[in-house]
């Protein structure tokens, strides 16, 4: 690439000038400078200047077998000097296609036997969206169309996954959401639990879906949409009463249960999926970024037998030049066969896991911390100026957050701040040697952040 040898502030003016990133005040970064990353390897991340940092966030939640797999690398270039490019429209198909759907229909718990390629997460759940309200008018139920869904969920940035996700800020812009989605509130107890125990409130919040249902009538609702533990919203694992009561919901009424995996899926939570760890059985789940490990975009939705015995009987006009991208297919089934063959999964969930949640819980004795929540290898820390109170800083939210984010960074550690959380979704293959580095540097940063805030006055 010619730009290879160009100096960091060069690529930066360069950035700045033509590129507009995503979720970023542009103006804002350009007066900055982005940080340039180069190269990557396992666990760690190199920028520009040559700085090493380890990547506690996976990527964007998807790095899972880690980076600097040549065996994806090596697939790919096969792949791509056999087929580059087939669609799947017009009664065709090919072998990465049919290989990974069939993986899938066996990774994939129940019977959710039957995948939707999709390019992205978001293009998997607005596939969902258009799939649940036709699968319904096809069972003569044309006015079953809306979806509920959850403040502070994320299913990503199009036009529909950002209607179902319930972020406002992205809500203001762009005139959303759509019609006929509806939101019910998070199960984030550390937030919005007041006096409740988290057991009364997990079920506070399921029976919020029950009400929901009523209010617009069974027959008006679809389906409900919920990720098995929110991630973009600053992990939020929920009370462990909210799960069990959800499904009871939605199986006494006759609507579809969406698990979006996009993060928890392919071994975040300690097993495959989110569903199994929370143990709830969906209809549909959203798959996307572990699929590949980040390493090719791609995205799918996997339905049961009954929803695509109903879609299958007639046209669907739905599909993305690149759903099942035959590249894209073959990475992924590569990804999948390190996964199992290295027996990955297991590591995260009985190795690595309960190591990093030993350490983790250890960072509530921080002064800064409230709570330390984990689940698998998807954690966070709730800042606070009091935990017992559980209050928030009266700065703002986020203002703390953004902090120890830098501070994090300046470290050599991702950790990424939603609020004034702090979260991390290592990549799986995180040894204990590598958690011990992601907790020291944590701690280094919280307590330089902790004396920034003191000296600050923001206590
Ligand atoms: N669903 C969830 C739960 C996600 O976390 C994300 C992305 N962070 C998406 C959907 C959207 O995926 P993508 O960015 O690949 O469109």
């Amino acid at each position: 690439m010619a730009y290879n040898h160009l100096p960091t502030e060069e690529l930066q003016a360069l950035d700045a000038a033509h590129h507009m990133h995503p979720f970023t005040d542009g103006n804002a970064l350009n007066k900055k400078g982005a940080r340039v990353i180069t190269s990557a390897k396992g666990v760690t991340i190199t920028d520009s200047d040559g700085k090493e940092i380890l990547d506690a966030m996976a990527g964007l939640w998807c790095v899972n077998i880690g980076y600097g797999r040549d065996e994806l690398a090596d697939v790919a270039a096969r792949q791509m000097r056999q087929l580059p490019y087939y669609n799947t429209f017009f009664q065709t198909t090919h072998v990465p296609a049919i290989e990974l759907a069939k993986k899938l229909s066996q990774l994939v718990p129940g019977d959710l036997n039957h995948v939707f390629f999709n390019g992205s997460g978001s293009d998997a759940n607005d596939t969902n969206i258009r799939m649940v309200r036709h699968y319904w008018a096809l069972k003569g139920k044309p006015d079953k169309k809306t979806i509920i869904a959850r403040w502070n969920g994320y299913h990503g940035s199009t036009v529909g996954a950002a209607s179902l996700g319930g972020m406002k800020g992205m809500h203001a812009q762009g005139g959303l959401p759509i019609p006929d989605i509806a939101h019910i509130d998070q199960p984030d107890w550390w937030s919005e639990g007041g006096e409740q125990s988290p057991h009364a409130f997990g079920l506070e919040r399921a029976r919020q879906l029950e009400a929901k249902i009523n209010e617009l009538g069974e027959d008006k609702v679809a389906a409900f949409i919920a990720e098995p533990i929110q991630g973009a919203g600053g992990v939020i694992i929920p009370p462990e009463s909210y799960w069990p009561e959800i499904q009871r919901i939605c199986d006494k009424y006759e609507i579809l249960l969406i698990a979006d995996e996009v993060i928890c899926g392919f071994g975040r939570t300690g097993q495959w999926f989110g569903s199994q760890t929370m143990g709830i059985r969906p209809d549909i789940m959203t798959i996307a970024k572990g699929l590949s490990s980040g390493y090719a975009p791609i995205g799918g939705s996997v339905v049961s037998d009954e929803i695509a015995s109903v879609i299958n009987s007639g046209e669907f006009n739905h599909g993305y030049t690149y759903s099942a991208h035959p590249v894209a297919a073959a990475v992924a089934l590569e990804n999948l066969r390190i996964l199992e063959e290295e027996k990955i999964v297991e590591h995260a969930g009985k190795v690595a896991a309960p190591y990093l949640a030993g350490k983790w819980a250890e960072l509530a004795d921080h002064p800064l911390v409230g709570e330390a929540k984990i689940k698998g290898l998807m954690g966070s820390i709730a800042l606070t100026p009091d935990a017992a109170s559980r209050a928030a800083f009266a700065a703002g939210a986020g203002v703390v957050g953004l902090m120890c984010r830098d501070r994090c960074f300046a470290n050599g550690l991702v950790m990424r701040h939603v609020g004034d959380r702090m979260i991390i979704s290592p990549p799986l293959i995180i040894t204990h040697q590598d958690i011990d580095t992601l907790i020291e540097r944590a701690t280094k940063s919280l307590d330089e952040t902790y004396a920034a805030v003191k000296a600050e006055g923001l206590l």
